[in-house]
């Protein structure tokens, strides 16, 4: 039997295997750019995407990256299925499994879900987020925005602003920040830091001292889903300290770039007016995302041999 390889966080990766993914999407980049935007690498290859929860980006663009490499497709949406009649997430994978799919790209409210689906199943699993815990392949998505418009990211100043205690996206990127040399600030008011500190990030609640230290602010949408009391006085209290606004991106450093990982909140975590800046790299992000995708299911799927870092 062939052994599955995964991407179910970060640490699955080394430096060296994040780097192989990124000069990997960048020829992905390439081919998205050309008037035929499909090639046929995973032809004959089965992807399944298996959406618990709502999803614009992550869901149309792991579908995207797994038709342009020529690989079929199956779309499962949890609102749309047995699930609605109390089928379980383990009867639902076998079921996948049963059909011979090859890839089991999940997002799940429950952190820990896509280790559950490896145990389970034989497909190989990317995990497309899992409540508060993890988003892999967001975390290399911002990489490689970064990485096209900064080139080395070594040394360079990164700060994680808003909601990070319930933020999959911040716990990912900041480790893979990490990974790749960056300093990383999570920037926030007390109760929505995380209540143990992460290695070699640096905790502060004063947004504006710390801006003139960013070469990337990295806005995090408020996640009103997952919480359950009030954790800011008001929305209003919130904007004031931690909306990122013209006014603020005064005290940014020249060339600093805004980054969010979509949905946002316009007129609570980032003002309309830095929303379509120049400076903010959404649209980019979103289309790293595709890129970045192909390169990930490409190398998991088989498309490079040797070792790549991949657990
Ligand atoms: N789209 C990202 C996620 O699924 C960020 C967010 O929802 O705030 O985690």
């Amino acid at each position: 039997m062939v052994e599955r390889r995964h991407l179910l966080d970060v640490d699955d990766l080394d430096r060296e295997g994040i780097e192989r993914i990124l000069d990997m999407a960048r020829s992905f980049a390439e081919v998205q750019r050309r008037p035929i935007k499909k090639v046929p690498s995973l032809r004959g290859k089965t992807v399944a995407n298996l959406f618990y929860e709502p999803s614009t980006r992550t869901r149309l663009s792991f579908e995207l990256a797994a038709k342009r490499l020529s690989a079929d497709v199956l779309n499962f949406t949890a609102s749309a299925s047995s699930v609605q009649k109390g089928e379980s997430l383990k009867d639902t994978a076998l079921t996948l499994e049963a059909m011979g799919v090859d890839a089991v790209v999940v997002r799940h409210p429950v952190a820990g879900t896509p280790w559950l689906l490896r145990k389970w199943i034989n497909a190989t699993i990317l995990n497309a987020g899992d409540g508060m815990h993890a988003h892999p392949t967001q975390a290399l998505l911002d990489l490689f925005t970064m990485r096209e418009r900064m080139g080395n990211l070594e040394g360079k100043t990164i700060a994680f602003v808003g909601d990070i205690l319930h933020s999959r996206v911040a716990r990912s990127g900041m480790k893979a920040c990490r990974f790749m040399g960056m300093e990383v600030l999570a920037v926030a008011p007390p109760t929505l830091l995380p209540p143990v500190a992460m290695e070699g990030v640096e905790f502060t609640c004063d947004f504006d001292a710390a801006l003139p230290r960013c070469d990337v602010i990295y806005m995090l949408r408020m996640q009103k889903e997952r919480q359950q009391e009030g954790r800011v006085p008001s929305i209003e209290e919130y904007v004031r300290f931690y909306q990122i606004d013209a006014g603020r991106m005064g005290r940014a450093r020249p060339g600093a770039m805004v980054m969010h990982p979509g949905p946002m909140n316009r007129g609570v975590e980032i003002s309309s007016e830095v929303a379509d800046a120049p400076y903010a790299v959404m649209t980019a992000q979103v289309a790293s995302g595709v890129a970045v995708r192909m390169a990930a299911l490409f190398t998991l799927l088989g498309g490079a041999e040797g070792g790549d870092g991949i657990a």
